[in-house]
C-alpha cells in the first residue's frame, strides 16, 4: 500500500518522497489511519520500525484541521524517556512540517539543561515533546498549559515505567484535559504498560507488529568467541580487515568505554564515547559527529545507545554481551533499520557462551558462531 492511500495530504506526500521513505512500514500502514480518524492507539512496537512516522504524518494532518492557539498552550503532548530520544522526536516533527500550509511549531524540553531558554522557546508551542521530570518543573513555573492538549503521546512507555517516570506521569496526566488522543507506544507489553493501557485508552486500536517483521531479519548476526584480554586487538582487526566506515561498539561500563576508546584512538582508529558521564553538550557534539559520517568509531553503554537512531548504521559490534536479552535486541536494533540490511557483531568470551544461548533463546533466533584465530 503505498503512502498516498493513507489520507495524507500533498505537502507531506511531498517530503515523504524528498525523505526517500518509499512505503509504509507495517506500524505506519495500520497507525496513520487510525490516528488520523481520532482514535486511540497502543502500538507494540520497536524503534527501528518506523513508529515515530508513524503518529508524527497523522498528528500533523490533524493539526491543520485545528484552530492553533498562538499562548503557551500546547496542542500535542509527546511524553519521552531521554533527552536523545525527545530530539530525535522532535526533528521528525520539524521535517514533516517544514511544507506544512498552516506552521507547527515543535519544542523538546528535557532535564540536564538550563531551563530558562525553554521556558522562553514555550510561546506559540503546538507540539511539546518532553521528558517527565523537566515537564513538571515547567508546569510548576506555569511556563506551559497543557489544558489544551488534544492528543497525547507515550513514546517508549515501556522504558518509562522502567525508569521509573510512572510517578511523575499521573502527575502530568492530571493536567491534561480529560477529552483527547491518547497514542501509547511501546517495544513490550508488560503488565505495567497493561495498567497505563487501561487508565488511558479508550478501545484502542490495538497494533501489534510480530518481532520477526521489524529489523530482526534484516540483520545479519555473528559471534565470534575471544577471550576478555584478547577483545581489545580483535575488535581493531574486525574494523580494519571489514574496512568498517561507521560502527556503533556497545560496552557494559562507563570505565570499558573509556577504555576502549582511548585503545582506539591509541591505534589510530578514529573513536568517542558516549555515556552518562559525559555532558549533554559533548554527548549531542559527539552524535552530531557520528551521524554525519565524520566518526568512525562511537562507543557506548546501553542506557546512552537505546536513544542513537541512526540512518543505514551498517554495524554495530558487542564489546560484551549485555545482561539482557532484550537489551540485545535493542543494540542490534541500530543496525537494519527500516530498509537498510546492517550486520551485528558480538564479542563472546568462554564464559559468555552460556548467557549467550539464553539469549538466542530469548530471541528465537540462532546465531552463528566463529571461532577466532586470535
Ligand atoms: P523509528 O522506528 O521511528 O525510530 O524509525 C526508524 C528509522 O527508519 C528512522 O531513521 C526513519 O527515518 C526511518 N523510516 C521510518 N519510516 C520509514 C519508511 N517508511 N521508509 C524509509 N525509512 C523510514
Amino acid at each position: 500500500m503505498p503512502f498516498s492511500s493513507l489520507g495524507l495530504s500533498p505537502a507531506l506526500l511531498s517530503t515523504l518522497v524528498e525523505q526517500n521513505y518509499t512505503k509504509p512500514t507495517p506500524i505506519q500502514e495500520t497507525s496513520i489511519p487510525a490516528i488520523l480518524s481520532k482514535k486511540d492507539v497502543l502500538g507494540i512496537a520497536k524503534t527501528g520500525s518506523g513508529k515515530t512516522a508513524a503518529y508524527v504524518l497523522p498528528i500533523l494532518m490533524n493539526l491543520q484541521q485545528s484552530v492553533l492557539v498562538k499562548n503557551r498552550q500546547a496542542n500535542v503532548l509527546v511524553l519521552v524517556p531521554t533527552r536523545e530520544l525527545a530530539e530525535q522526536v522532535k526533528d521528525i516533527f520539524k521535517i514533516f512540517s517544514k511544507a506544512l500550509p498552516q506552521p507547527v511549531k515543535t519544542l523538546a524540553v528535557y532535564g540536564g539543561v538550563s531551563i530558562n531558554p525553554q521556558m522562553m522557546a514555550l510561546q506559540g508551542v503546538n507540539v511539546l515533546v518532553a521528558t517527565p521530570g523537566r515537564l513538571l518543573e515547567l508546569l510548576d513555573a506555569n511556563s506551559v498549559q497543557l489544558s489544551a492538549i488534544e492528543t497525547l503521546v507515550l513514546d517508549e512507555a515501556d522504558k518509562m515505567l522502567n525508569l521509573g517516570f510512572k510517578e511523575e506521569m499521573n502527575k502530568i496526566l492530571a493536567f491534561l484535559p480529560e477529552k483527547r488522543q491518547n497514542i501509547l507506544f511501546s517495544a513490550t507489553l508488560s503488565t505495567d504498560l497493561e495498567n497505563i493501557n487501561q487508565i488511558l485508552l479508550h478501545y484502542p486500536v490495538v497494533i501489534k507488529i510480530a518481532d520477526d517483521e521489524l529489523s530482526l531479519d534484516l540483520i545479519n548476526q555473528v559471534a565470534y568467541i575471544v577471550s576478555p584480554e584478547k577483545k581489545g586487538p580483535f575488535l581493531r582487526h574486525l574494523i580494519s580487515q571489514q574496512k568498517m566506515k561507521q560502527v556503533l561498539v556497545f560496552a557494559s561500563s562507563v570505565q570499558q568505554v573509556d577504555a576502549i576508546v582511548n585503545k582506539l584512538c591509541k591505534n589510530k582508529i578514529d573513536a568517542k564515547s558516549i555515556h552518562s558521564k559525559k555532558s549533554h553538550g559533548n554527548r549531542t557534539d559527539t552524535l552530531t559527529l557520528f551521524k554525519a559520517g565524520k566518526l568512525r568509531v562511537l562507543v557506548a553503554t546501553d542506557l546512552m545507545g537505546r536513544g542513537i537512531d541512526i540512518n543505514f548504521l551498517p554495524f554495530v559490534i558487542n564489546y560484551e554481551l549485555p545482561r539482557s536479552p532484550k537489551d540485545y535486541v535493542h543494540r542490534i536494533g541500530r543496525t537494519g533499520r527500516a530498509d537498510a540490511p546492517g550486520e551485528a557483531i558480538s564479542l563472546v568470551s568462554p564464559d559468555e557462551l552460556h548467557h549467550f544461548e539464553v539469549i538466542q533463546k530469548k530471541m528465537g533466533k540462532k546465531v552463528e558462531i566463529r571461532e577466532t584465530e586470535l
